[in-house]
């Protein structure tokens, strides 16, 4: 189910923004209460009855903004469907429970940074940011990302073009860390812990590491440079997916994290690792003159330490 959504998302939005991405250039700031309907030139992921994800979580939370108080909870159950019904029928729109683009139209309204609660809301659910309903710093600067990562005006107006990108890509990119939508503006539209196979490259200490194709001269380079002054590669051998990390073995590292038996490790979906830009290196197993080499050297070729806690943790930052 979650595979099928994603190509379809994905298709969706491509398709969307080769057509459309500049039209909101100079689009003057939306009224304050207008439904987006009239302008609607993007597309929307659909939605059905007993889905389950963050797509249904962020309709729950915007049906709160027309007085639907529902759990939102991305389930996608009774209550969630006689309120879409409810609320298609008060529009004139088809009462199937289907959220499909008419709905989301009529649905989400434009907001901008003076905007606040339950519209909001499903824009934050969205980008993945804290749901507090307040269009505050963290918010302005995931929209902006977002907008700039698919070739839109970077003005914090979000109108149907940025709720397209934010509601069809962020519910399954999940998360706005630093550098996540810049990298996926590389890679357009490629999921963390998807990555297809044409974007990871074996690293020459070993062809079956993978890492993004983009970093593996500046790892290889970093790994040969650790070898002439130290005499072996560097090791990144300590924990099996030391470098490019699928959405699997994400889920696996973060349990082991929860019930102790792991590191530290992010959230599923939204690790470094999962975009192959990150590399573990073991601080146990190198020397501390060598640990200490490398953290001093390792942004000579792009790499830097941006996990407190985890000295260990390379991240590729070019
Ligand atoms: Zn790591």
């Amino acid at each position: 189910m979650f595979r099928r959504l994603l190509t379809t998302a994905v298709a969706a939005l491509t398709l969307t923004f080769v057509n459309v991405g500049v039209s909101m250039v100079g689009a003057p700031a939306p009224a304050a209460n207008a439904a987006i309907s009239s302008s609607v030139t993007a597309s929307f992921p659909i939605v059905r009855p007993n889905d389950n994800n963050n797509l249904v979580r962020i309709v729950q939370l915007a049906l709160g903004d027309y007085g639907y108080s529902l759990t939102a909870d991305g389930v996608y159950g009774s209550g969630t469907l006689a309120a879409v019904k409810a609320f298609q029928g008060s529009r004139g729109l088809t009462k199937d429970g289907v959220v499909g683009q008419n709905t989301w139209a009529a649905l989400l309204k434009p907001l901008d940074t003076n905007s606040s609660g339950a519209m909001v809301k499903a824009l934050q659910a969205g980008l993945g940011v804290d749901v507090d309903g307040v269009y505050g710093a963290g918010t302005d600067a995931a929209v902006i990302r977002v907008q700039w990562a698919t070739g839109q005006a970077q003005d914090n107006l979000v109108g149907s073009n940025t709720w397209a990108a934010v509601v069809g890509a962020r519910a399954y990119v999940h998360g706005v860390g630093p550098n996540q939508l810049y990298r996926s503006r590389w890679h357009d539209y490629a999921v963390n812990g998807y990555m297809p196979a044409g974007e990871l490259c074996g690293i020459a200490q070993n062809s079956s590491w993978k890492f993004a194709c983009r970093g593996v001269r500046d790892f290889n380079a970093m790994d040969a440079a650790f070898k002439a002054k130290f005499g072996h590669v560097m090791p990144v051998t300590y924990w099996a997916p030391s470098l490019y990390r699928t959405y699997a073995q994400q889920v696996t590292a973060y349990n082991n994290y929860l019930n102790g038996t792991g590191n530290l490790a992010a959230k599923p979906g939204t690790s470094n690792h999962g975009w192959g830009l990150a590399a573990d290196i073991s601080t146990s197993i190198m020397s501390a003159t060598e640990s200490s080499w490398l953290g001093a050297n390792a942004a000579n070729w792009g790499f830097v330490r941006d996990v407190s806690g985890e000295p260990w943790h390379y991240h590729y930052i070019r």
